[in-house]
């Protein structure tokens, strides 16, 4: 069996503030320590179960954050930045499940536990048909388009109610409850850890279908400053809507990803 895990930082256990994600902050150690405490779990747990083949994609900030330095395991490692498929990176039909590890809410999130939409500093919301979506489901359609179901989510109960009508039968790991943007009550990482070996355990034995990719995409994505929209309406395929609103129709769905992508990188610049 081969297992893909993308991995983030903000829904890991243990991690409890903003400053323990961002690598410029000193605080950040902290969150690291975590973050590779979680994933040695997750692998040895794996590979308990005979599991072959494990692809980590390194999804957080700069995506350089795990090295095998202090990483003693048998996994693939892609880091870095920038990547086509970002947080999905390295995605394609040989994987049997993806796993979407330290996850969190959408931006627009009430009470959500640093919630935000692949960009913080730019994004406010992010529509696909009309109904606002967060990274766990629009990773989860680059899984599907390449024919992987994701099995495992992980992350904060928030996430947990966003995406428990989304991936019918995936397993959660519930790490943390959110209190607000920047409180939050945490499990004890132990229980944690120990959440996963059943959650993984379940997964291993079930048969899961990937989501059902619609046939057309209408993206509406919202800004957090008007000048953003300014700026990125000058692409061609984008229609301006509001003063902080645009959006594009796409059918195929790893190039409206392409097109979100571009379009953050605009309005990160503007
Ligand atoms: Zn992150």
């Amino acid at each position: 069996m081969n297992i893909y895990i993308s991995i983030d930082m903000e829904g890991i256990s243990g991690i409890s503030s903003v400053s323990q994600t961002d690598p410029n902050n000193p605080r950040y150690k902290e969150g690291l320590y975590f973050m590779k405490r979680e994933l040695e779990e997750i692998v040895k747990i794996l590979k308990n179960f005979n599991v072959r083949k494990i692809v980590v994609n390194d999804a957080h900030w700069n995506m350089d954050n795990l090295n095998f330095i202090d990483l003693d395991l048998d996994i693939e490692l892609i880091s870095g930045s920038p990547k086509m498929l970002s947080m999905m990176e390295g995605i394609n039909s040989n994987f049997d499940y993806a796993f979407f590890i330290g996850y969190h809410s959408s931006a627009n999130t009430i009470h959500g536990f640093i919630d935000h939409t692949y960009s913080s500093l730019t994004i406010s919301e992010i529509k696909i048909n009309n109904r606002r979506v967060n990274e766990a489901y629009i990773n989860g359609l680059i899984a599907s388009y390449y024919n992987v179901p994701v099995g495992l989510i992980s992350g904060d109960d928030k996430l947990f109610d966003e995406c428990k009508n989304i991936f019918l039968d995936c397993e959660f790991v519930i790490t943390k409850y959110s209190i607000s943007r920047n409180a939050v009550k945490l499990k004890n990482p132990i229980i944690v850890y120990d959440d996963y070996k059943n959650a993984i355990e379940k997964v291993l034995n079930k048969k899961i279908k990937p989501l059902e990719i619609p046939k057309e995409f209408e993206i509406e994505i919202t800004f957090r400053k008007t000048e953003m929209a300014d700026i990125v309406e000058i692409l061609p395929i984008v229609e301006r809507i509001d003063g902080n609103k645009v959006k594009f129709k796409e059918n195929d769905f790893i190039r409206a990803f392409r097109y979100i992508r571009v379009i953050i990188n605009l309005a990160r610049n503007a």
